[in-house]
């Protein structure tokens, strides 16, 4: 199965992403992450994105496409993926379709995550991951369970992002209804698009993107 989430900046994505890769046992491919990754090494791609992402625009699609055209190309995703934050223009979108089509791949479903801008706001200022395994977390709506320490790995230290802030916050979203709203229709036009209600709590939205997961695969089954 391979999956495109698509969504705002802080839409839930990456939550999304992390629950599907656990019960689909598909490998989630987040372009922020691979980039975010690039810059910590200091490598030519990380200097060159990171005063864009620092702005909150989006690093130039020759560069993206790239590095998403070899990590679709390892190993651990011919069982399939979940592509979150990638694509965000439509150049990117029909470069993906480009390269499904090369390695004989192609895409189960489009999911979006439709959260209104208020509310994305207010998730992302709140938004932090821990230092140790990169589990989410949030001050208000996803705090760990004992204060201080991970869920997940039990680590104490956490990190936020430099571009979650509430002025990059404003250029990211102008970004996203002006560059990635229109492969909405992209999608659409191919009869992929699955549309999920993403303002309901964490729980409810898994269970609506597994809903439209498992509806899918019984039709495959049932051809
Ligand atoms: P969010 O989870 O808030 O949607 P991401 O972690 O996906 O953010 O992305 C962080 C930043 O990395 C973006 O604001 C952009 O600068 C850059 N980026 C990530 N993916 C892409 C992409 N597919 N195309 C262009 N820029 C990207
Ligand atoms: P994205 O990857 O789309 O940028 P995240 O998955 O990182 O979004 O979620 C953004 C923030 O909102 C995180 O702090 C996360 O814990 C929180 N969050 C995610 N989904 C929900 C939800 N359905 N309701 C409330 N908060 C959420
Ligand atoms: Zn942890």
């Amino acid at each position: 199965m391979n999956i495109i989430l698509l969504g705002p900046p802080g839409a839930g994505k990456g939550t999304q992403a992390k629950r599907l890769e656990e019960r689909y046992g598909i490998a989630q491919i987040s372009t922020g992450d691979m980039l975010r990754g690039e810059v910590a090494a200091g490598s030519a791609i990380g200097r060159k994105a990171k005063a864009i992402m620092e702005a909150g625009e989006l690093v130039p699609d020759e560069i993206i496409i790239a590095m998403l055209s070899a990590r679709i190309a390892r190993p651990d995703c011919t069982s399939g993926f979940i592509l979150d934050g990638f694509p965000r223009t439509v150049p990117q979108a029909e470069a993906l379709d480009v390269m499904l089509g090369e390695h004989g791949l192609t895409l189960s479903a489009v999911i979006e995550l439709k959260v209104d801008d208020a509310a994305l706001i207010e998730r992302i200022a709140g938004r932090f991951t821990c230092a140790a395994c990169g589990a989410g977390y949030h001050d208000v709506f996803k705090p760990p369970k004992t204060p201080g320490r991970c869920d997940v790995c039990g680590g104490t230290a956490f990190t936020r992002r430099a571009d979650d802030n509430r002025e990059t916050v404003t250029a990211r979203l102008a970004a996203y209804h002006r560059q990635t709203a229109p492969i909405l229709p992209y999608y659409a036009a191919q009869g992929r698009l699955h549309s999920v209600d993403g303002m309901a709590g964490i729980e409810a939205v898994t269970a609506a993107v597994e809903g439209v997961l498992d509806r899918l695969e019984v039709g495959v089954t049932e051809k």
